[in-house]
């Protein structure tokens, strides 16, 4: 029987797996198997630097290249799998080759949502943002004075919205929803934002969905909104959300809904295959998430590299991420979801903290704004299982770091 380990896909996720099983002792062969032709790159500053500055490639990259040899990390480029086939523990490769597994990693990322061909998506200057090959696209629309519409308030839209108007770009950005970032954060967390961009002189319409576009020659000229309003426009970016890649696993027979099914090691149905970073749901506290983040591809790939290695572990990690826009940083830690009541907690004219509780006020999720200590103590605590209470939070003559740990932290289990 094979000893390969097979990973497919090399994002965060899938990178991450390979080097961790080289440093958790693993010696035997190990394959990464990637469907774009560079190598394996860092995605969040195609939505912040790199679109405007011309940053060093090597500074992208996840891993230079003489590393996956030293590693022994065999690196197939350009290259998908297309089919797995549990009863011989082999993958089909676009190629026609077959490879055999002991253990098989679906590192599978996900695919940008896009608009609607009937809506005129398919048009030349209308972009999604995912690939390397999409910024490089997206960064010959750049250009100042130009007209841009942004469709989709969540972070993606918001950071490309940000680097359009550094560069001096006319810059729309519209919002189905009543506000923007309506599905990852509060009410006050979205207001600072809007007010952010509106300041720098971002047209925000929330609640105006996209009717259609109108094309010339293949490029989209003009945009008809859902209020009966039109505008004209150069280039059109469509940040309106991403689905998980699960189609192989999903053929195989494996467990698939938002994502594919895993448990607390990243282990699907078929104990020999695993699954981990934006494809993977798994359960955490309760219930079953999927996250799509550097911070978790890269702590479920501690996680089932160890897991493939024999140890004992399982996933208990605090949710973390950020957001770039302007001079703006958004930490936040925790999840949100389900929250009752926030604290807010304003610290200076550009800095605050946003602080969210459960029903049983317990703390479960902090956005700190331009607060890098906020969201450190936030991080703490959360590990710690420790609620500061309301009050506390809300007023800024407490100091963060007079708050004292109670002696039997509320763990959230
Ligand atoms: P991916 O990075 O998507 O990698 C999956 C890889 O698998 C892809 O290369 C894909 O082509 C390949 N693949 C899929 N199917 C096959 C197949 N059958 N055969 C071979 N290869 C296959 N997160 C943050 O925490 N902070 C940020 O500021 C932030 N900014 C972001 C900005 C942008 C523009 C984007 C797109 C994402 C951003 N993210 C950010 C999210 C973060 O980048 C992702 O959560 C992370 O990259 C997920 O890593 P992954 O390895 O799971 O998936």
């Amino acid at each position: 029987m094979s000893e390969r380990i097979v990973i497919v896909g090399a994002g965060h996720a899938g990178v991450s797996v390979a080097f961790k099983l080289r440093a958790y002792g693993y010696t035997g062969p190990v394959t990464l198997v990637s469907a774009e032709a560079v190598l394996p790159y860092q995605r969040p500053p195609l939505s912040k630097k790199y679109i405007t500055d011309s940053i060093d490639m090597e500074r992208l990259y996840l891993k230079q290249r003489a590393l996956y040899d030293s590693e022994q990390i065999d690196l197939l480029l350009e290259c998908r799998v297309e089919k797995i086939n549990r009863e011989n523990k082999c993958v089909a490769l676009d190629s026609g080759e077959l490879l055999e597994y002991s253990h098989l990693v679906l590192a599978l990322g996900a695919a940008t949502r896009c608009l609607p061909p009937e809506q005129g998506g398919q048009a030349n200057n209308v972009y999604t943002l995912r690939t390397l090959e999409d910024a490089k696209r997206i960064r010959g629309e750049f250009v100042e004075g130009r007209k841009l519409l942004v469709v989709g308030g969540g972070y993606i839209g918001l950071e490309a919205a940000a680097v359009a108007r550094s560069i001096g770009m006319q810059v729309t950005l519209i919002e189905r929803d009543r506000r923007i970032l309506g599905r990852v954060a509060s009410a006050e967390t979205a207001a600072y934002f809007k007010a952010l961009h509106q300041r720098q002189g971002v047209a925000v319409r929330e609640g105006v969905e996209l009717a259609s576009l109108e094309r010339l020659d293949g490029r989209v000229v003009a945009v008809q909104l859902g209020d009966g309003t039109s505008m004209e426009t150069d280039a059109v970016i469509a940040g309106i959300g991403v689905i998980p890649e699960t189609s192989i696993a999903r053929s195989a027979g494996l467990r698939v809904g938002d994502g594919i099914m895993v448990d607390s090691v990243g282990r699907t149905d078929d104990k020999s295959i695993y699954a981990l970073g934006d494809c993977a749901c798994f359960p955490w506290r309760g219930r079953r998430i999927r996250l799509e983040s550097v911070q978790n591809a890269v702590d479920m790939a501690d996680v089932v590299a160890q897991a493939i290695v024999g140890r004992r572990v399982s996933y208990q990690s605090i949710p973390w991420f950020w957001s770039d826009q302007y001079s703006t940083k958004l930490q936040i830690a925790g999840l949100n979801h389900g929250y009752a009541q926030v604290a807010v907690r304003k610290t200076a004219e550009d800095s605050m903290s946003i602080w969210y509780y459960d029903e049983e006020h317990r703390l479960i999720a902090v956005d700190a704004i331009n607060d890098a200590k906020a969201f450190m103590t936030a991080r703490r605590w959360l590990g710690d299982g420790f609620s500061p209470s309301i009050e506390e939070i809300g007023n800024i003559s407490v100091p963060l770091s007079s708050i004292a740990l109670s002696e039997q932290p509320d763990q959230i289990t």
